[in-house]
């Protein structure tokens, strides 16, 4: 069987992460959405459990995949939760550098686990959670980017 985590700070998940798992989880038995706690060099918006939360609710009518808070390294999460791939969206432009430097350093870690790349839909290429938050923190609209409860929370978010 095959298994594959799918590892990110998802401060909240977005339609380009919403796309990327769908499509994984066609490709994988299954797939456990693994969401870092505390990633070192980002502050947060919504909690681990809001974050976990948030994107669970966003795939909640597939059933092959799972919502879980990770911490650690990704190889080792993936080992511990008995997956053989690392699922990780590629946008166009620097997302390949980050991506290539960063397989290779979690191969040298763990040669068994392999990362799958899935490329962005064109339609969230420019999509990211900081640009969401940022934009919508000064009034734009971003119901196209996100889906409806979490495009509410981050107004509520916004508003407190
Ligand atoms: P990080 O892992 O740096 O905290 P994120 O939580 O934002 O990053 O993203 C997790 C994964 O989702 C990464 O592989 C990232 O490249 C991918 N991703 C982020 N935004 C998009 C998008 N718009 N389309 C496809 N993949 C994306």
């Amino acid at each position: 069987m095959a298994r594959a985590i799918y590892p990110g700070s998802f401060d909240p998940a977005h339609n380009g992460h919403i796309d990327i798992a769908r499509r994984a989880a066609k490709v994988f038995d299954e797939l456990v959405i693994a969401v870092y706690k505390s990633p070192p060099t980002k502050s947060l918006m919504f909690s681990t459990e809001e974050r976990v939360e948030l994107f669970a609710e966003a795939v909640k009518d597939v059933p092959n995949i799972s919502v879980v808070p990770f911490t650690g390294l990704a190889p080792t999460v993936a080992r511990d939760n008995g997956a053989q791939f690392i699922v990780r969206g590629l946008r166009a432009g620097f997302d390949f550098e980050t991506e290539f430097e960063m397989a290779l350093m979690w191969r040298h870690v763990a040669p068994d686990i392999d990362v799958v790349c899935i490329m962005s839909s064109l339609d969230y290429q420019f999509v990211y959670s900081s640009r969401i938050k940022e934009v919508a923190s000064l009034g734009a609209d971003i119901s196209a980017l996100v889906p409806p409860h979490i495009g509410e929370a981050l107004a509520c978010k916004l508003n407190n």
